[in-house]
């Protein structure tokens, strides 16, 4: 596919935007990943999750965290015109938009980008699934796509996000939350523990701290937790 677009969200994390060539009118789920490689390197395949939703139609568009040999690459050298090849989407990282449901998403740096699809597709359906991300950062130089989720939760009154911060100075003005996100943090959002389904997404040993916390900490059962292990 060719990118189409290559989007600067912070100095380090990039989106792309992949063109389906005349025709193609895949069938795919908010929350799966694409597997991408280049041309010249047909055997270093890697996995990125849609930060586009099913509804998004026309292009898959994936963020990028300079990270590693893809991860450098994509963001370093990526520009439109060039090509990369798709694997089809695939995964069972899904939102499970039922009425009653709330989903609570818990991310740290680019872990997010699954979450903008889930929160894009809410609104424009209009879902009454509540969604709340609970979204931990260094600084708040590092919040990828800001400005769309504020505006999701302005379009949204069944979407909310949250952030905190984990390396501001004391002088910094945010008043948001600080620290890393631990049980209590999570707790304060649960409102109906039956019908809420957790969701952690990004690098191994965030998703398992999160488990921790989830399973252990609030003696959430597995059946209620869903995760997405980067690697
Ligand atoms: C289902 C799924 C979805 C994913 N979605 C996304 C996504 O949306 N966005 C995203 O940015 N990533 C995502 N990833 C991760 C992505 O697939 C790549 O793994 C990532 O971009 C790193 O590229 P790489 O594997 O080529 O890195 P590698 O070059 O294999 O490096 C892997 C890690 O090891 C470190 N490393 C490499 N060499 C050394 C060394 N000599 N010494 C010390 N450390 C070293 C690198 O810094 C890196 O952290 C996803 C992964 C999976 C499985």
């Amino acid at each position: 596919m060719l990118i189409e677009t290559v989007t600067t969200e912070l100095p380090d994390t990039k989106t792309i935007r992949l063109r389906w060539p005349e025709g193609h009118d895949p069938a795919f789920l908010t929350g799966q990943f694409i597997t991408v490689y280049w041309p010249d390197a047909p055997h270093y395949k890697r996995a990125y999750s849609l930060s586009s939703c099913a509804l998004d139609r026309g292009a898959y568009e994936v963020t990028v965290k300079r990270d590693g040999k893809m991860g450098t690459r994509i963001v370093d050298w990526a520009k439109a015109g060039d090509k990369l090849f798709v694997l089809p989407p695939t995964g069972r990282f899904l939102p499970v938009f039922e009425p009653d449901k709330h989903l609570v998403c818990i991310a740290g740096g680019s872990g997010v980008t699954p979450f903008r699809a889930f929160a894009r597709e809410a609104a424009r359906r209009k879902l009454e699934t509540r969604i709340t991300v609970l979204y931990s950062v260094r600084t708040t130089n590092d919040i990828i796509f800001k400005q769309e989720f504020h505006e999701l939760a302005l379009a949204n009154p069944n979407f909310n996000f949250y952030v905190t911060c984990t390396r501001l100075s004391a002088e910094d003005p945010w008043e948001g939350r600080r620290g890393r996100i631990d049980a209590a943090w999570i707790k304060e959002h649960i409102h109906d523990l039956p019908n809420t389904v957790f969701y952690a997404c990004g690098p191994n040993a965030l998703v398992e701290a999160t488990e921790e916390l989830v399973l252990h900490g609030l003696q959430v059962p597995k059946t209620q937790m869903k995760t997405e292990k980067w690697g």
